[in-house]
């Protein structure tokens, strides 16, 4: 052996890798400022930059510096040069014969991730709106035990960047920005039009464990000048936080949804571990002081139908009777089975006549209807790691679009 082949390859090795280029899609107002006073604008001119970008970034969706036309050619060099308008990269996406999609995205790694994170996205298309379900950290810290996200450990949570940048690549994969590419040439998609007009936090995570970032992520959403989705039509969904709870009512304002699964404490506490430390009491004591809480704006109590667990009709006159007085809706969620659960999902005559009570009580329509379940993009089936597909598999599942 020569050492000659050994000298080529040290030579191909730049001594310092060249920094990755971070991408500003996705940022909160006061990061894009920031962002762009490092890569050289002018003090003088920081808010009128970040305003024009922000309408690109979150109005039109562009994701090349190149279309920015009202922004001086120097300065969509200078920020190209440094910057990308880079969403989460998309590792695989699913196509249900339902039209669900989930998207697999990776997600940056940080310095100490043995390999880059995972986390999901599903987008829910019905007759009259579009719900993205987007998630809040990769795993979970909670264990409820009919929950397939709960079996995978906590990585992380989500930066605040991850959680935007999952609306903004539904949007791109669905085709759900104006289509057009300056300011001159094109009408912008009204609202009424978007194919996105919901969002869930109700993918991976507990969201109020990463209550800083989703509320900032949310704020983004929420701009009336980029995003502009209502709050009103912005769903949190928890397992019970107490403590955050009247918090994120005050500061982030958007709709609530609970996770209770259980009307008694001593089951709660088994299917919702949460619950030992904030039993059903005291979470239903914060609902009924869930800021702006009024008919028109109800907080949904989530119940997954077990079979031979939760679903009696004991339980559910139990779970009409604990929400009297609270401005509220019941999602009753059909359990959906992941590989090697102990659970198995209520029949459905059993799950019709809970809901029967439920609806005598005044609630209508309550049972969620599963969608995607043949691409596992159901609730509580997300979970990253174990759901990666062969190529193969995940070609089939394309086919069915
Ligand atoms: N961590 C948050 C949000 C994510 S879970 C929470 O727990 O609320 C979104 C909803 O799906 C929750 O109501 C959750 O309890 C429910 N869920 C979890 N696993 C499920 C499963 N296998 N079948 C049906 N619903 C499930
Ligand atoms: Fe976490 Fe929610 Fe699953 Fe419970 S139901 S383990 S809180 S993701």
């Amino acid at each position: 052996m020569t050492a000659a082949p050994l000298v080529e390859i040290d030579a191909q090795i730049p001594a310092e890798p060249a920094a990755e280029k971070r991408s500003l899609a996705g940022l909160t107002r006061a990061r894009l400022k920031e962002a762009l006073a490092a890569g050289g604008v002018p003090e003088k001119q920081l808010n009128m930059r970040v305003n024009q970008l922000w309408s690109w970034i979150y109005v039109r969706g562009i994701t090349r510096f190149e279309d920015m036309t009202d922004v001086s050619k120097d300065l969509r060099r200078q920020l190209d040069a440094i910057y990308t308008l880079d969403r989460p990269e998309i590792i695989s996406e699913q196509i249900s014969v339902d039209g669900t999609r989930k998207w697999l995205l990776r997600l940056a790694k940080r310095g100490h991730e043995a390999r880059p994170p995972e986390v999901e996205t599903v987008y829910i298309p019905e007759s009259d709106r579009g719900t993205l379900c987007i998630s809040s950290q990769v795993g979970c810290t909670l264990t409820c035990s009919f929950c397939h996200t709960g079996t995978q450990r906590l990585v992380r949570n989500l930066e605040a960047q991850e959680i935007v940048g999952q609306i903004m690549l539904a949007r791109d994969r669905i085709g759900d920005w104006p289509g057009a590419k300056g300011p001159d040439d094109g009408r912008l998609l009204p609202a009424s039009e978007r194919k996105i007009t919901n969002v869930v936090l109700m993918g991976m995570g507990e969201p109020l464990y990463n209550f800083d970032n989703v509320k900032a992520a949310m704020e983004v959403a929420s701009d009336g000048d980029g995003l502009a989705l209502s709050k009103r039509r912005i769903t949190l969904s928890t397992s019970g936080v107490v403590p955050e709870i009247p918090r994120w009512g005050e500061e982030a304002d958007t709709m609530l949804a609970i996770s209770l699964h259980a009307t008694n404490d001593a089951l709660r506490d088994e299917l919702v571990p949460i619950n030992r430390k904030y039993p059903i009491a005291e979470l239903m004591q914060a609902c009924r002081d869930y800021p702006g809480l009024s008919n028109a704006r109800r907080i949904t109590f989530e119940y997954v139908m077990l079979k031979g667990v939760n679903d009696s009709l004991a339980e559910a006159r139990a779970l009409v009777k604990l929400l009297a007085g609270i401005p509220a809706k019941i999602n009753l969620i059909p359990f959906n089975p992941w590989p090697n659960t102990r659970y198995e999902c209520s029949d459905w005559e059993t799950i019709e006549r809970f809901a029967e009570v439920v609806n005598r009580a005044g609630y209508a329509s309550p049972v969620r209807t599963p969608r995607g379940r043949d691409i596992l993009a159901a609730c509580g089936q997300l979970r990253s790691e174990s759901l990666r597909l062969s190529a193969s598999e995940r070609r089939s599942g394309a086919e069915k679009a």
